[in-house]
């Protein structure tokens, strides 16, 4: 039996960056699965960096991390929450990273006699490095190209699809354009000229686009995508509207509606599957609209006025309120705003606060304050990785009274270490990709409030860190109240730790944040979210019984 060729779909954006290219390819991606297909998809940068893990989330938005340890872009969050299944390192790369491999090949020898090319020889690493997936059994890859058509860095990358459409044939490529057909309120009317210069110039490159998915305000007629179509050599039927739509999750939806999958499998030639089923997917999204009740959650963080830097945390709170039949209300809450004097107000109408991610020193006082709050006044709190870390600052300045706490990446020279750098990290003399990276297996403490979220005593998390708890304090901790609930099953470092005397105050060293998806609410949001609820319809039942 000879083996069925694997299907590619290029997805390129034209005009402008952030028209969700990422969603439209995890959107397809969704249809494509609903429909039986085992699908993959993975995503190049154009930049130089080797890896996303240096840059700082102003730059980049949030590093997402994979099981297999990759530090990643954003949209690989993406793919996982909408295909329900783990991405690797496989399903990320940059630029950086190929002309490292091609470099170091060339360093050992194996060009020998000949002059190293951007064609062919970067363009075949890119081939080789988008093939790689193939291994892992996939009928479908979805390959998304960064950046837009027209950026220098692309040029590589839309060469390498050129070839590759060329050496699949006809059948077994589709090349997808992500565009905008912005609307000018002033003349009252959708503007088709940016398209029509994005397919000029991604066809001078060699490539012709076989659909066209357009982001716009408003419908577009049939005289505007015949009007696209006379000028792009796209069939009018291809040219496929995607309008603003309230949630990203509604996009799966809007597409099958306009049909984005049904021209894919028919330019690919596939035939005979079924409708997508999209139930599961749909009596989400009824959910989250029907959600009337808020839970109100804090999230102090330092990069609040971005909200990509914690996308994977908003998605989790998102997914468990849902889980819970509850709207989420979520509050960005700058750190460094936090003070003593305003810690009340800002906080005053919350269920739970969520102490995020981080590195460095800007904020921390502000989240020590939260914590601090959170901890005395009962509030229900979730600390991730730095979270966690401050928590454990925290304690051990206010309740152990040990003036100068600090953990050594913001003081080293701190009389109290509580937070120190893990084994190994001492050595490390480079930044990039030296963290303790990817799952890991945790051990949960029985009778612990961990414990009774994921209601089992073993589970897998991802990490990225370089400091952890400091081991030798762990009997003080105990003894003053702040248990060790969770360790690692073969190193025995503190994951997570949590206050006896509080109704949730739990702190966790690795990232929950990355394994929640749609069809699988991670059950430590879940259960965050449901005391967050508790909490303040205890404290509203408090205040109208006054
Ligand atoms: N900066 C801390 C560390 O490296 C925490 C990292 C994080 O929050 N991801 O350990």
């Amino acid at each position: 039996m000879t083996k069925r060729p694997v299907k590619y779909i290029f997805i390129a954006g034209g005009v402008t960056s952030s028209l969700g290219k990422g969603i439209i390819a995890a959107s397809l991606g969704k249809l494509l699965q609903a429909r039986g297909l085992r699908v993959s998809i993975i995503k190049l940068d154009p930049y130089i960096n080797v890896d996303p893990g240096t840059l700082n989330p102003y730059e980049h938005g949030e590093v997402f991390v994979t099981a297999d340890g990759a530090e990643t872009d954003l949209d690989l969050g993406h793919y996982e929450r909408f295909l329900n299944k783990p991405t690797g390192r496989r399903n990320n790369f940059t630029t950086g990273k190929v002309y490292q491999t091609v470099i170091e090949r060339e360093r050992r020898g194996d060009y020998l006699g000949k002059t190293v090319q951007v064609i062919p020889h970067i363009t075949d690493e890119i081939k080789r490095r988008i093939r790689l997936l193939e291994e892992e059994g996939n009928d479908v890859i979805i390959v998304e190209i960064g950046g837009t058509v027209g950026d220098i860095e692309s040029l590589p990358y839309i060469e390498a699809v050129r070839q590759m459409t060329w050496e699949l044939g006809k059948e077994n490529s589709v090349t997808i354009l992500l565009t905008l057909i912005p609307y000018l309120s002033a003349a009252g009317e959708l503007k088709t000229k940016p398209t029509q210069h994005s397919v000029k110039f991604l066809m001078q490159s060699g490539v012709q686009p076989d659909i066209l998915v357009c982001r716009t305000e408003k419908p577009l007629s049939d005289d505007i995508k015949r009007k696209i179509a006379l000028f792009t050599n796209v069939r009018p039927d291809r040219v496929i509207e995607a309008i603003d739509v309230d949630s990203i999750y509604e996009v799966p939806m809007a597409m099958r509606e306009e049909g984005l999958d049904r021209v894919v499998l028919e330019q690919l030639g596939i035939r005979g599957l079924p409708e997508p089923d999209l139930r599961s997917w749909e009596e989400f999204v009824r959910r989250m609209k029907a959600a009337a009740e808020p839970v109100r959650i804090a999230l102090v963080g330092k990069y609040v006025e971005l909200h990509d830097a914690y996308k994977s945390i908003s998605e989790a709170l998102l997914h468990a309120a849902v889980k819970h039949g509850l709207k989420l209300d979520l509050r960005w809450v700058n750190a460094e705003h936090i003070t003593p004097d305003n810690v009340e107000e800002t906080f005053k109408d919350i269920g739970g606060i969520l102490v995020a991610p981080g590195f460095g020193s800007r904020g921390i006082e502000g989240k020590m304050t939260a914590l601090r709050h959170a901890r005395e006044k009962g509030i229900p709190m979730l600390g991730i990785c730095f979270g966690m870390q401050m928590a454990a600052v925290e304690f051990a300045r206010n309740v152990l009274g040990w003036e100068g706490a600090a953990s050594t990446e913001i003081d080293p020279d701190t009389p109290y270490p509580v937070i120190d750098l893990l084994p190994g990290q001492k050595e490390a003399d480079r930044k990039g990709g030296t963290m303790r990276l990817g799952q890991k297996e945790v051990t949960l403490r029985p009778g612990t409030r961990i414990r009774e979220a994921y209601g089992r005593s073993r589970i897998k998390e991802r990490h990225r860190h370089r400091y952890f708890f400091n081991e030798k304090y762990r009997d003080d901790f105990e003894r003053a109240g702040m248990k060790v609930s969770a360790v690692g099953t073969e190193d025995g470092y503190t994951e997570a730790f949590e206050l006896e005397n509080h109704p949730w105050y739990v702190a966790v060293q690795f990232h929950p944040e990355y394994q929640s998806t749609v069809d699988n609410p991670h059950p430590l949001f879940t259960a965050f979210v449901e005391q967050a609820y508790k909490h303040k319809s205890l404290t509203h039942d408090k205040e109208k019984s006054k």
